[in-house]
């Protein structure tokens, strides 16, 4: 799916869905008794420890050693279920287990996913399967309700397995009317605020969520709500949804094309986004404007200013504006830092001073729009943190605040009929929803 952000507030999405994340998986683990996540045993016979001991329709991607070839079938096993704590790292949970620091070492040396432990956040959880000598038999690590990976002794070694829980995804319907805040007026119809968010980020180019919103607007939405046993665990993705913004309709699919890519589009195929954001980062305030006659700060000589200075604080994530290829991230004197992203063959942009890279950002790597490509610094000629961004047109500098900004590609003509099929029945299903309801209003 292309990320697309909400220029004024992806920080506060960030923040938000950060934060809806964290709080959510907490809910979930202590929902339960108290100290089922703190330190609890829990007496096991090899023999009731199959590989996949996960309840939920889970399935295993890759073949699992049997717990026999491990050891004798008649030992028994303990099980203890920790929950990373802020501040907490493997090495010190390893430790208060009891375990020895060469088995840290093995854990991330193993194969394919060892690494995936320098991961760990607070909420992410653990199930070590220790013998009563205190040998780890197996780490199972979930860093979130759908994932888990498992890692098993062999030998002096560990071998990891991803299971992946497949959740049952049903659809429902919201409605909501705005009195002041949409925020407030989807909390009240039932919606947390990174749901409310990710709806705006798909009317973001049409409707200004910050100036534009009247009492009166309104929003459908026909969306998935996912299920693991029975248990709702979150929202899946907004499938339909129409926005009355001043009078106003706006409504737009999800369409997923033939190559698999997801993407928002209007009723007639056309790509609800614009080729870029206005802006890559969120910002406190533009520190220096697009002025080819800027004295420039540091050396007090006139130097035209290409680009547009946003000031905003170091580590801010700064975002491919548009989708593209990555033609240069490296580090000069006077940039720091800094990344180029070619855009198809007419267009180009520059992003300088990164305190650092976006993970995996390197030259001729494909990035999105909306992806973090690196986060703001003050390296280069910079007097503070902010990001220099930069916009050409065919090899010259535009503004990027005032350059006219491309459409995001339609469906494709031979895509459409596909995306008709495919499009005019949640279309429908929201049509049919938005009657039922106004039916309702007006009894
Ligand atoms: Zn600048």
């Amino acid at each position: 799916m292309k990320p697309n952000q909400f220029p004024r507030a992806h920080l506060l999405l960030t923040g938000l869905l950060t934060l809806g994340l964290c709080s959510f998986v907490i809910a979930k683990f202590t929902d339960d008794a108290d100290d089922r996540f703190t330190t609890e045993s829990v007496l096991l016979d090899l023999a009731t420890l199959p590989a996949a001991d996960v309840s939920g329709s889970e399935t295993l991607s890759t073949p699992s050693p049997t717990n026999e070839s491990i050891l004798p079938r008649s030992q028994v096993l303990v099980e203890r279920h920790i929950q990373v704590k802020p501040g907490d790292n493997l090495a010190n949970i390893l430790k208060r287990q009891g375990i020895p620091a060469q088995e840290l070492q093995r854990l991330l040396a193993s194969k394919p996913f060892g690494s995936r432990l320098n991961g760990i956040f607070p909420g992410h959880n653990f199930v070590f399967s220790l013998t009563d000598d205190n040998t780890l038999i197996k780490l199972a690590y979930s860093p979130g309700p759908l994932e888990l990976l498992e890692f098993k002794r062999v030998g002096t070694s560990f071998v990891g397995y991803e299971v992946t829980k497949e959740p049952e995804r049903t659809t429902a319907y919201k409605h909501a009317t705005i009195d002041h805040s949409l925020f407030v007026s989807s909390q009240r119809a039932g919606l947390d605020d990174a749901f409310t968010m990710r709806l705006a980020q798909i009317f973001q180019w049409d409707i200004d969520f910050v100036l534009e919103i009247r009492s009166g607007d309104e929003f459908y939405i026909l969306f998935e709500e996912l299920y693991l046993d029975d248990e709702f665990i979150g929202y899946g993705k907004i499938l339909a949804a129409e926005f009355v913004n001043q009078g106003d309709s706006y409504r737009a699919v999800l369409y997923t094309d033939a190559q698999g890519e997801d993407d928002y589009y209007d009723p007639n195929g056309d790509s609800m986004r614009k080729a870029f954001l206005r802006a890559p980062v969120e910002f406190s305030r533009i520190s220096s404007n697009f002025n080819l006659r800027r004295v420039h700060p540091l050396w007090k000589r006139t130097m035209p200013h290409r680009g547009i200075d946003y000031s905003a604080p170091s580590g801010t994530p700064i975002l491919a504006s548009g989708d593209g290829k990555v033609v240069r991230a490296s580090r000069t004197k006077a940039n720091g830092n800094y990344v180029v992203l070619q855009h198809g063959e007419q267009f180009v942009t520059k992003y300088l001073h990164l305190s650092k890279f976006g993970r995996g950002v390197r030259k001729g790597k494909k990035v999105k729009q909306g992806q973090i490509i690196g986060y703001v610094g003050a390296t280069g000629w910079a007097t503070g943190s902010h990001l220099h961004y930069e916009f050409l047109v065919n090899g010259v500098h535009q503004n990027p605040r005032t350059v006219k900004l491309p459409e995001a590609l339609p469906i494709p003509k031979r895509e459409l009929e596909r995306f008709n099929k495919l499009s005019r029945p949640l279309f429908t299903l929201l049509s049919n929803y938005k009657q039922q309801i106004q039916l309702a209003l007006v009894r």
